[in-house]
């Protein structure tokens, strides 16, 4: 059987190699289409607006939409427990209605065949799945939505789901044996389980098994992770991102750097705060606004952070990417206006191996914030100044705060100590 190109093509030429000014009014357009129809049809959506004093016609564009409020997920819960069971967000008809999934929280979505799917296919497609091959769906099929997207969306592009689920690691791998499995979906560490199985049952990766492509999310996919996976299997990996009641809101092509944004979808990302979109480059909670008919989410927050890189990618694909997970909203602490994740830090400390552990203090000087990581040297003789300037000029580039660094004996830094610090005080 000859190869299949998996590296070139798209699933929606004209929409993912758009001009990004023909993006915008197209996503403008269908903001405005989408918030008309869930006025009309969602009387939750309808209320929230009368409560704003808001019109459909006062929301027409992407940028309109910072005029409405982020829900953020525990809202959306209490949203729904007030008004059961989708807190009248439903815009289409129960006869319509396929499924109804149940997201933890509990929160309850009801599902159509719909666009959702459809930007499932197109990470697919972009991982290098192509019409024809054998897809394993390892993710959980019980009760929530994920799993029954992708195999659904595994159709749609010709592919052949095998719906296997979670777990059975030995059977799992003589599935992929005995049908010449070309796909997996499912988290990295569970294909490297797979692997380490498979050659635990006397299996040769590359012979005995057919895999060509992976479809990996829900879990950080490091770089090493990725490089031994695919050198070990000869397949290629790529990831996605979405959320349970979103679906697909990015994906790597081939060329990776970051995961470009779905087409049929808004992805704003803003201000935790003040839910205002941030400036490129900069970090903000994820949020998303979905044209799905029956179950349009209008400005849901992700809770995740990200920011955004404009770009050009040599792939072809015109829209920006995510840049990559970068930790959650609720541990994020803001120093001198701008936004600190955990994971930022531990990014700076990581480019430097000759630092052992490490802590970024946050502390107030004459009313400002000052930010100082405190280090502890694998080797205390070290040249101290070069790292120094090293470490100060890597904060400033990741964290855009400028910080100072401090070098401390081993074993000042308590075991396991959190990486942020906060000691300001605000009385
Ligand atoms: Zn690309």
């Amino acid at each position: 059987m000859p190869d299949k190109d998996r590296t070139s093509g798209y699933l929606r030429p004209e929409l993912e190699t758009m001009d990004p000014q023909a993006r915008q009014d197209y996503l403008d357009g269908r903001v405005a289409a989408t918030v008309a129809h869930a006025h009309e049809r969602a009387p939750g959506f309808q209320a929230r607006m009368e409560a704003m004093d808001a019109e459909p016609g006062d929301i027409t564009s992407v940028a309109d939409l910072a005029k409405l409020p982020v829900v953020e997920k525990a809202e959306l819960i209490n949203i729904q427990r007030e008004n059961l069971p989708f807190g009248g967000l439903m815009a289409g008809q129960m006869e319509h209605i396929r499924r109804i999934y149940v997201s933890p929280g509990p929160i309850y979505e009801p599902a159509e065949r719909t666009y959702a799917d459809d930007r499932w296919a197109q990470a697919l497609y972009a991982g290098g799945f192509r019409a024809g091959d054998i897809a394993q769906v390892t993710f959980n099929f019980n009760l929530v939505p994920f799993a029954f997207n992708l195999d659904e969306s595994l159709n749609s592009l010709g592919c052949v789901s095998v719906p296997a689920g979670v777990g059975n690691t030995e059977l799992q791998v003589q599935i992929m044996k005995d049908l010449g499995v070309a796909g997996y979906l499912g988290t990295p560490s569970f294909l490297s389980a797979l692997a380490d199985k498979a050659e635990a049952l006397g299996m040769d990766l590359k012979k005995d098994l057919n895999l060509q492509v992976a479809f990996v999310a829900a879990e950080a996919l490091p770089s090493s992770l990725r490089k031994e996976l695919e050198e070990r299997l000869g397949m290629l990996v790529r990831q996605s991102y979405g959320t349970a009641e979103l679906n697909c809101l990015s994906y790597e092509c081939m060329e990776m750097g970051g995961m470009h944004l779905a087409q049929d979808c808004v992805v704003q990302i803003c201000d935790p705060e003040t839910g205002q979109e941030v400036e490129p480059g900069q970090v903000g909670e994820v949020v998303a606004t979905i044209f799905d008919h029956t179950y349009p989410l209008i400005r849901l927050g992700t809770g995740d952070l990200s920011s955004l890189t404009y770009d050009a990618c040599a792939c072809g694909r015109t829209a920006p990417k995510m840049t990559g997970w970068l930790g959650r909203v609720d541990q994020v602490t803001k120093v001198r206006g701008m936004f600190v994740h955990p994971s930022n830090v531990q990014q700076v400390a990581q480019k430097f191996p000759q630092v052992e552990a490490f802590q970024l203090v946050v502390t107030r000087e004459n009313n400002q914030d000052v930010m100082t990581l405190v280090c502890e040297l694998a080797e205390p003789g070290a040249d101290r100044e070069e790292l120094r300037a090293g470490l100060e000029n890597e904060l400033k580039e990741t964290l855009r705060v400028k910080g100072r660094v401090d070098f401390q004996d081993q074993g000042s830094l308590p075991e396991g100590c959190k990486v942020i610090d906060d000691q300001r005080t605000w009385d």
